[in-house]
């Protein structure tokens, strides 16, 4: 395949120069340093450690956070576990679906302090902070709270009765919408809440225990709990908890299935991803390429659903590549507090670290590299938008999660091709489908195996569609009545 124009016979024209538009972030309070959130209140650590957050655009400190240990964790289920026993179990549901909407509508009214702090704490675009994370996350809270009291006609014949307290573990991709995502089905159920934040990212998992706490919700009921992977880990160990809900890597995942074997505790695994996204020659080309834009270099590629690998049928390969490279010049990579920013800074040092080896890997094993050239600010985190062609199957960049701004490209021929090539993965949690035929999208959404598939659109969330991966890409469903089901026993 010809990988298109070459570099400099692209039309670069059509760039723009904006003004700076920066989003004050005068009015969201961080705090110099947090304790733990239990019981109601923040508290302080027991191990007596504390750690930086880092503002990955800029590398200054925003707060120090506090490193629970095991006798934190522990202190945090036993409280869980009182709240669960002497009041959010007894509480008659339509009470428990007050106080969720009660916080539904305080994470509204703050939104714009969440937006600013989860660009801040995360390196996302403002404007996705603004116009997807918050907006969602109250969602979330919304919509289950409408269940609360309805999870006898939810599951007609079964008699659903909460599991007990939960440990919840989730990664620095959507710090705020997958704390939303796990606490909201959880307290609807009537289960009480360990949650973890990534060590990355904690800040708005704690802005949320305030919301918590202005929300009146009964103490011990969410508790909080930040730090590594060791405190993590304290919590999956733990004798009291009834069901783990993680969001993170395939190969922590396995390590969680591998220590919950045998134990009784319930669990859900939402992994990693490496979907394909497939664009037929009947597509419409200018759609198609604004859709593989926005699949894969949204929140700067950290989305377990990135469209990761394009698939396009061969005799628009050339167009498809000359515009996506065209369309890439024209992004604009910086201040993620800019409302015009399309490319916020990566999460961490060592996600950069991770996503530059296999850059250098990709180049490596033959494939070739085109890199958005637009110039990215000194200090801080940063990947240019990246695509690589020539690639094969074999190629590491084809198979394996980057989790960073980089599109492996592959061509084909006929649709059980692209069916073939989209299901030579270990993973299955999403893919996207791009044609003018219905019939199309039906045969290939039936037959790709992947938890969700995005046709003619890339990236779609809503709480009432369930989420979730096949192979190494997790186990259960989070989102609609199969999330709920996973935090209920149904006798
Ligand atoms: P990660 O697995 O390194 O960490 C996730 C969380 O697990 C963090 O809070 C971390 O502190 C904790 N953790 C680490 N080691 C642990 C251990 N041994 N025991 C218990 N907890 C431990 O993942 P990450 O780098 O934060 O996130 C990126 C990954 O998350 C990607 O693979 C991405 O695909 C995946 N992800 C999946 C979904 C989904 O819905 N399927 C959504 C978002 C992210």
């Amino acid at each position: 395949m010809s990988t298109g124009e070459p570099a400099h016979k692209l039309n670069y024209d059509t760039r723009w120069e904006y003004s700076p538009a920066p989003e004050s972030a005068d009015h969201a309070r961080i705090d110099e340093q947090y304790g733990l959130f239990i019981g109601g209140k923040f508290v302080a650590p027991k191990s007596g450690e504390y750690f930086n957050t880092i503002n990955p655009a800029t590398e200054k400190v925003l707060s120090r956070v506090a490193a629970a240990n095991a006798d934190d964790v522990n202190n945090a289920v036993k409280v869980a576990r009182g709240a669960y026993e002497n009041v959010w179990s007894k509480m008659r549901p339509a009470e428990r679906g007050k106080y969720i909407f009660r916080i539904a509508r305080i994470i509204q009214e703050r939104s714009r302090e969440f937006a600013i702090i989860e660009s801040l704490d995360g390196g996302k675009p403002i404007r996705e902070a603004r116009d997807i994370d918050v907006p969602l996350a109250a969602a979330h809270f919304f919509y289950h709270a409408g269940w609360a009291d309805k999870l006898d006609y939810a599951f007609p014949c079964r008699s659903p009765s909460p599991v007990g307290v939960v440990g919840q573990i989730i990664p620095w991709n959507f710090p705020l919408l997958m704390a939303a995502w796990k606490i909201a089905p959880a307290l609807a159920c009537g289960n009480t809440v360990v949650l973890k934040p990534a060590e990355t990212t904690s800040l708005t998992a704690l802005k949320l225990a305030e919301v918590i706490r202005d929300a009146d919700l009964p103490k011990g009921v969410v508790n909080i709990v930040t730090g590594d992977g060791s405190t993590g880990s304290a919590l999956v160990q733990h004798n009291d908890i009834n069901k783990i809900a993680f969001t993170g890597s395939t190969d922590v995942g396995r390590l969680i299935q591998h220590s919950l074997a045998g134990t009784g505790k319930k669990y859900t695994l939402e992994l990693g991803g490496k979907a394909a996204n497939i664009i037929f020659a009947d597509a419409p080309i200018d759609q198609a390429v604004e859709g593989i834009i926005n699949a894969i270099f949204f929140n700067q590629g950290h989305v377990c659903c990135a469209g990761s690998r394009l698939l396009v049928q061969e005799s628009v390969a050339d167009q498809v590549v000359t515009k996506l490279k065209e369309r890439m010049q024209t992004l604009i990579i910086g201040d993620p507090l800019d409302k015009n920013t399309d490319i916020g800074a990566i999460n961490s040092a060592a996600q950069l670290e991770r996503i530059n080896s296999y850059l250098e890997l990709g180049q490596n094993e033959g494939a070739e590299m085109f890199q958005c050239t637009t110039k990215t600010p000194d200090f801080g985190f940063w990947c240019p938008p990246t695509l690589f062609t020539q690639v094969a199957q074999s190629h590491s960049i084809v198979r394996e999660e980057v989790f960073g701004p980089v599109l492996a490209i592959q061509t084909f021929r006929t649709v059980d091709e692209a069916i073939s090539k989209a299901n030579n993965t270990q993973y299955g949690l999403s893919g996207g489908v791009w044609t003018d035929k219905g019939s199309k999208i039906f045969n290939v959404g039936k037959n790709i195996r992947a938890g969700v598939i995005w046709a003619n659109t890339f990236n779609k969330f809503d709480p009432t569609s369930p989420f979730g991966g096949y192979k190494e890409s997790g186990v259960g469903r989070e989102g609609g009545l199969h999330g709920l089901s996973a935090y209920l026993n149904l006798d």
